[in-house]
């Protein structure tokens, strides 16, 4: 049965709002390319009514103490689980992603809002003692409006991210999700205000594109900072504007992690846990794991062991698959062009590297999930950011040669190591430019773990007790005695 399409509308002081101009963008299913709703595509005039409504909003929302902002954040997680259905029917439809991963990842949103909501009374301040003559402190306060810039990978667990610590810290926030995946953030602002007690205000969401939704988020005179998800290039143009204004940023941008595996790692481990770091959400996660370093005396025997075990992942529209469609056809496209550029480089595909066979497959975005081998490291496939399910393998001779070429990357968001020698997992790893490294797994840590890039992966951090002071700012009082 076709479902009905949708409309997305701006959810703004706790109203679902049109957009001022009349004018909507078509969404398309990622499973079948047919169109699936519209969403709102909202010009200056939508933005400046939704940071001027969670301006008015601030200033109540700020006084409330600490704790009892904390509980409203925790109300929210309980509601959000309460929903869990409504949330994850929404955020499968618009990215494809399998419904049987939604549950988790509802799961994982509540986290967030548990989380912050649970640490919000926890913000303090410092005594700083400069002698006797003087009483001298810091406080820490919230900026005002925070905006969210969210990319569509993934929509919901991007933006708790975001939102959880910087309503915790304050700050009332204008959240911009993908104009590709909207619908789940505007139902959970909505659940917010309707059934947690969050005041109207508090959480606006206003859609459209980036161009011009976010960057009239930053060019607003009201906005105070910006946490950026997203491409590079996007945080680029957004880093431009806000270098006019002396706009504060939070930019998580790409990666092209690399994943090492040494010859003393648990390999039937390694294997499994590396197919999953470059195929999970269809390889549409920034940390994933998309440069497999393997060292040379085990290469062959662990590309062996890697191909049978992404030969186990079954691409599909089903519930139960193990790996849904791209989300967007501009990215579905674009994987399927480095197809073109690995055959030109001479990269030899192990195993995918070309479309799905089943004719259903075809009608949507689907990829088979691809391992390349005979790559080395200034190839353009090692060294751009492909956002698809898409793996480079590249040999290496010893420790020093595998951080060589792990660091050799314009990125460095994330990392992975598999060993058993636990002096050599801590000598790597803290050699290693990322922002993250996992060790004998390859997973998005937890939301205590903070999370951000070195290099162009971006600056600033999410997740984890830091975030909460990243989303304020430090006011230093000296008195005179
Ligand atoms: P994108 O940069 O195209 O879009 C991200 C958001 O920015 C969207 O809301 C978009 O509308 C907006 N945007 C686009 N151009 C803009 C502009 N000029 N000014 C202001 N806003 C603009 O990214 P995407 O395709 O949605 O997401 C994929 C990218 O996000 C990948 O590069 C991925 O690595 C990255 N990502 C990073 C993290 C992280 O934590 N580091 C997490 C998820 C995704």
């Amino acid at each position: 049965m076709t479902p009905t399409p949708t409309r997305t509308l701006n959810y703004l002081h706790g109203e679902s709002v049109p957009p001022i101009g009349g004018d909507w963008l078509e969404q398309l299913d990622p499973r079948t390319g047919r169109r699936i709703g519209d969403v709102a595509a909202s010009g200056p005039e939508d933005v400046a009514q939704a940071v001027e409504s969670s301006a008015r909003a601030w200033p109540a929302w700020r006084a409330l103490r600490p704790t009892e902002r904390g509980r409203v954040l925790v109300e929210l997680a309980r509601v959000a689980r309460r929903h869990a259905a409504l949330l994850g029917d929404i955020e499968s439809r618009e990215t494809g992603k399998p419904g049987r991963e939604m549950p988790a990842l509802v799961d994982l949103v509540a986290q967030f809002f548990e989380y912050y909501g649970g640490i919000a009374g926890t913000m303090d301040g410092e005594l700083i003692d400069v002698g006797p003559a003087y009483h001298s402190y810091a406080l820490r306060e919230p900026f005002g409006v925070v905006g969210a810039i969210l990319p569509w990978n993934a929509p919901l667990h991007q933006a708790a991210r975001a939102i959880a610590p910087a309503l915790a810290a304050g700050n009332t926030v204008v959240a911009k999700p993908s104009e590709f995946t909207s619908g789940s953030l505007v139902a959970l602002a909505r659940l917010a205000v309707e059934e947690a007690g969050l005041p109207p205000g508090v959480l606006n969401v206003v859609l459209g594109t980036g161009p011009v939704v976010g960057a009239a988020l930053a060019e607003h005179p009201q906005m105070r900072k910006i946490s950026f998800t997203g491409s590079v290039r996007a945080g680029q143009a957004l880093g431009h504007i806000a270098a006019e204004r002396i706009l504060p940023l939070t930019l998580e941008l790409g990666g092209k992690s690399a994943n090492i595996v040494f010859d003393d790692a648990d390999l039937a481990a390694a294997a499994a846990g590396s197919a999953r770091a470059f195929t999970w959400n269809s390889g549409q996660w920034c940390a994933a794991g998309t440069r497999l370093l393997v060292q040379r005396s085990i290469h062959d025997d662990f590309v062996g062991r890697l191909v049978e075990a992404v030969a186990q992942i079954r691409v599909g529209p089903e519930h139960d698959a193990t790996a849904g469609p791209i989300t967007t056809r501009a990215q579905y496209e674009k994987i399927l062009s480095y197809f073109d550029v690995a055959a030109q480089e001479g990269a030899r595909a192990a195993i995918g590297g070309r479309l799905p066979d089943e004719p259903r497959l075809r009608q949507g975005w689907f990829i088979e999930p691809t391992v390349y081998v005979g790559c080395h490291n200034d190839m353009r496939i090692a060294r751009e950011e492909i956002f698809g399910p898409v793996l480079c393998v590249i040999p290496f001779d010893d420790e020093a040669d595998a951080l060589r070429i792990a660091n050799d990357s314009p990125f460095g968001l994330a990392a992975g190591i598999w060993s058993r020698d636990i002096g050599r997992v801590h000598r790597v790893a803290a050699q290693l430019d990322a922002g993250r490294i996992v060790v004998n797994e390859y997973g998005g840590g937890f939301v205590q773990n903070p999370c951000g890039g070195y290099k162009a992966s971006g600056y600033g951090r999410e997740q984890g007790r830091d975030a909460l002071a990243h989303y304020t700012q430090q006011k230093s009082v000296i008195v005179r005695l």
